[in-house]
């Protein structure tokens, strides 16, 4: 990537307002995702300085700013198992220490370890214009137009518990399950090769044969079948696991 124009603002409104008055202006998290892409940008808008990281968790309701790298999150001790879970097993400590959670969101990266989960824990995004807006909407519609995201808040679960199948430790994942309990369990599917899905129940019998209801892809990594079969395997994993889900 070439950048033309680098700005590192101190106030949330002067980066929006460099962001929309510049055409073709990128806002950077982390910048490990946006650095392989070859192009060249006018501006580059680095949101470190605007205090957008960290943890906060008030009763059951979880604000997790959009700087926060994986890394804090994974250390963080307050966090649903799942989330920490999920960041152990991305890359190596040296891309989770820089890459954020809001460019792991705003990515819609269909591999993603990260969406998953938010997704099985109802997550919604907090942006700077726009105001909040479901996650499952943003991955389903995108934005609809050039916005930064602040935060994302969810109210923790009980339980929950991830699982990916990687072929080498430091891959992308061939396909991931979330699953959260809160009032029902929610079962998220990645990877399939599409972007996650989620599935709601009330009854816990009905959670083992969810799998049916998601749709399965095949690409050079694997088949549509070899998929399906593992997230079943997943998913029978993290039940059998999981003594208190019942
Ligand atoms: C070698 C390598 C291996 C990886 N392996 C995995 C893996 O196994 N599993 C996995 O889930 N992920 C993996 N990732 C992806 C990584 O975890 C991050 O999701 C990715 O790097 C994006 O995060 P970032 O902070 O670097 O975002 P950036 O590269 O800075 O930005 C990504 C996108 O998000 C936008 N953006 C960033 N922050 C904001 C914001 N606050 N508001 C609005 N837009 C924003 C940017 O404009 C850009 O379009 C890997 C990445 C690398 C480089």
């Amino acid at each position: 990537m070439r950048i033309r124009d680098y700005v590192k603002p101190g106030d949330l409104s002067h980066a929006y307002e460099r962001l929309v008055g510049t055409k073709g202006a990128v806002v950077m998290g982390g910048g490990i995702f946006l650095r392989l892409q070859n192009r060249t940008v006018p501006l580059m808008i680095d949101l470190a300085d605007l205090g957008l990281d960290g943890v906060n968790i008030t009763g059951d309701r979880v604000e997790i700013g959009a700087m926060t790298t994986l890394r804090q999150i994974e250390k963080h001790i307050g966090l649903p198992e799942a989330l920490t879970g999920a960041m152990k097993q991305i890359a190596g400590v040296s891309v989770r220490n820089m890459a954020t959670i809001g460019g792991s969101v705003m990515g819609r990266y269909p591999f993603s370890d990260v969406i998953p989960v938010l997704l099985s824990f109802d997550t919604t995004l907090h942006f700077h214009s726009s105001g909040d807006m479901a996650l499952l909407e943003y991955l389903e519609n995108g934005l609809p137009c050039c916005d930064i995201l602040t935060h994302l808040t969810f109210n923790m679960p009980e339980k929950s518990a991830y699982k990916a199948y990687k072929s080498i430790y430091t891959d992308f994942a061939l396909v991931n399950v979330s699953v959260a309990k809160k009032d029902g369990y929610c079962v998220s599917i990645g990877a399939r090769p599409g972007h996650s899905k989620c599935v709601r129940v009330d009854d816990v019998d009905e959670v083992l044969g969810l799998v049916d209801r998601f749709e399965f892809g095949t690409d050079h990594r694997a088949s549509a079948e070899y998929r399906k079969a593992l997230a079943q395997a997943l998913l029978e994993d993290i039940w059998e696991g999981g003594e208190s889900w019942k």
